[in-house]
């Protein structure tokens, strides 16, 4: 019995596809046009919608309005002139500098738009044009911008998770998380009948309780990571974005998310953090420390070395992703 019409599980393209299911040859090449056009407009508007997510990284983390003043140019605050605006393009036919004060611009406004623009396209190759298409969009722009703000400056702005956490629940009511598990729990609590089935509250319940979940793993984790190190190694930020990570996504989704984002996280990281001591990266700050009879010079290195903050939210907000793209495969493989 499927009572539940997940956002994640359900899989709304299948059932696009049988109701136009070309019948000929001719039929069947219009439709490839048909779908190959709109997957282009898909990659076009989130290359647009990827600029906008560029203003909001570059501004939110200052405490800026992300609507006013229009484009400048970070360095000599020269408005962009709308000619120079267009994305992707304008970054390389202006050859990454700034018109006006002829300093680079950081490659990474083309790189978040063209980014944006796949994400844009996978998620209609991925749920069609459909209610959920339009609530994984909204949760991808989010996340975006967190992961980049955390790679850039290791914040994760409450300017950007609590709306977002409020988004999750109010998408909740339409498209659930599910999950189920707060059915579940209900049925196990042995209130088999009352009060009659409602989906809007049980979406809501399984949005809270996967960002319950979430931020609670993930608070365990940090407070279990203060006592074996005795610093702090991640922020409340990490907690607050699995919140809201956890209210669009559900129990089992919060669950990948952080297995396989803290994994990453430490394989990446470490793997980081030993290539920037085998680069030598500070050696002088350590050398100048040695002369100083602080210690050894390699015992040095390490600590500065191990002071490097991993960017956890940018892997958590990848996992998150990564679940939102492979939850409906690896529902159907479940046995039902
Ligand atoms: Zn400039």
């Amino acid at each position: 019995m499927c009572v539940i019409n997940s956002g994640i599980s359900a899989n709304p393209r299948l059932a696009i596809r049988h109701a136009f299911r070309p019948r000929s040859l001719r039929h069947r090449l219009l439709y490839v046009k048909f779908n190959a056009v709109i997957a282009f407009f898909f990659f076009l508007f989130g290359i647009v919608i990827g600029s906008f997510l560029n203003v909001c990284i570059s501004r939110i983390p200052e405490g800026e309005s992300v609507v006013s003043p229009s484009s400048r140019c970070p360095r000599c605050l020269a408005p962009i002139k709308p000619y120079d605006n267009v994305p992707i393009l304008g970054w390389l036919w202006l050859r990454g500098k700034c018109r006006n004060c002829a300093l680079p611009i950081s490659p990474m406004y083309p790189i978040v738009e063209f980014l944006t623009g796949i994400f844009f396209l996978l998620t209609y190759l991925t749920f069609d044009v459909t209610l959920p298409t339009f609530k994984w969009l909204i949760f991808g722009c989010l996340l975006i911008i967190l992961m980049v703000t955390d790679l850039r400056v290791r914040l994760l702005p409450d300017a950007v998770v609590w709306p977002g956490f409020g988004l999750g629940l109010a998408f909740a009511t339409r498209i659930p998380p599910v999950d189920g598990t707060a059915m579940g729990l209900y049925i196990r609590a042995g209130f088999r009948h009352l009060p009659p089935y409602n989906g809007y509250l049980f979406g809501l319940l399984d949005a809270l309780l996967g960002a319950a979940l979430g931020s609670f793993l993930l608070w365990g984790a940090a407070a279990a990571y203060k006592i074996v190190r005795k610093r702090d190694g991640m922020g409340m930020g990490d907690v607050k974005m699995m919140a809201m990570v956890g209210a669009f996504l559900g129990v089992r989704g919060a669950f990948l998310t952080i297995l396989l984002g803290t994994l990453m996280g430490s394989i990446i990281g470490v793997a980081f953090i030993v290539g920037l001591y085998a680069y030598g990266w500070k050696l002088d700050l350590a050398r100048r420390a040695n002369r100083r009879g602080l210690g050894p010079i390699n015992t040095l290195r390490w600590t500065i070395v191990s002071q490097y903050q991993i960017p956890l939210g940018t892997f958590l907000g990848f996992a998150a992703l990564l679940v939102v793209f492979t939850l409906p495969y690896i529902d159907s493989l479940l046995p039902r």
